[in-house]
């Protein structure tokens, strides 16, 4: 998979150069690329942002280095004559549809992702329009709050999303039985040793009994889901 990530601030990523994403990208199964938007203007100070339409506080993204770099890494990929490399492009945005499990996994399905890591108050709203010429276009959120930019936001999604490409997790099975897999939340997990502090692993995690394992794991799923995540069970 392709991932090319622009942000005004490219350091940020430097932590996916590191552990599983590091070493997917030293294996090939992840070819990763950072670029910074200030490289796509063409004025002294490598300006990105101006006042907004309309008035009102804080800045906006300008559309013209934007439109430039998308034109550029969205051709950056051989087409196949299918057309089916055509990037999914994807903006962070609070106002976007909330990242979940299964967004992770439908991502992570793509040959090409771009993602546009906004700062300010946002992206000229053209940008959007005009992508949609190049690809899929999709805004996301990483939940109900509000960030300072699009970073935080898109290592979160890349990490999310990097772990689902085969072979990048070493065992597989790890992947099935997590949170959010089968809208339940995980069960909880023991090591050694048995007992910790007067606190004792439960007993039937001892007994070699996988059915009785395998029932008591159900339990706790739904138990847990009920107790912290309660919405999950209405869905
Ligand atoms: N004015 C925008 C609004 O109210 O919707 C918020 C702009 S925010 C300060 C700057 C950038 O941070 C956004 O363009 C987006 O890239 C990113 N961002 C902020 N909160 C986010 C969230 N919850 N999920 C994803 N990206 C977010």
């Amino acid at each position: 998979m392709r991932i090319d990530v622009v942000s005004i601030f490219p350091s940020y990523f430097d932590g996916l150069t590191l552990s599983l994403l590091g070493k997917a990208q030293d294996s090939g199964l992840l070819d990763l690329a950072v670029h910074d938007l200030r490289d796509w203007t063409s004025d002294r100070h490598r300006t990105v942002d101006d006042t907004p339409y309309g008035g009102g506080a804080g800045m906006v993204m300008k559309p013209e280095p934007w439109g430039l770099a998308l034109d550029q890494l969205a051709g950056s990929v051989a087409e196949p004559v299918d057309g089916s490399s055509r990037p999914t492009i994807v903006f962070p945005s609070p106002a976007g549809e909330v990242f979940r499990q299964s967004t992770a996994r439908e991502l992570a399905g793509r040959e090409h992702l771009i993602f546009g890591c906004g700062r300010y108050e946002g992206i000229d709203e053209r940008v959007f329009e005009e992508a949609a010429g190049l690809g899929e276009v999709r805004l996301i959120s990483l939940g109900d709050y509000v960030l300072n930019g699009g970073e935080v936001a898109v290592m979160a999604m890349v990490e999310a999303i990097g772990r689902l490409i085969p072979g990048v997790v070493g065992n597989p099975e790890s992947l099935v039985e997590e949170s959010h897999e089968d809208g339940l939340l995980e069960y909880p997990s023991y090591t050694k040793p048995s007992v910790w502090r007067d606190r004792e692993v439960p007993p039937v995690l001892l007994s070699g009994n996988h059915g009785a394992i395998a029932a008591w794991r159900r339990e706790q799923q739904l138990e847990r889901t009920r107790r912290r995540r309660p919405d999950l069970l209405a869905d």
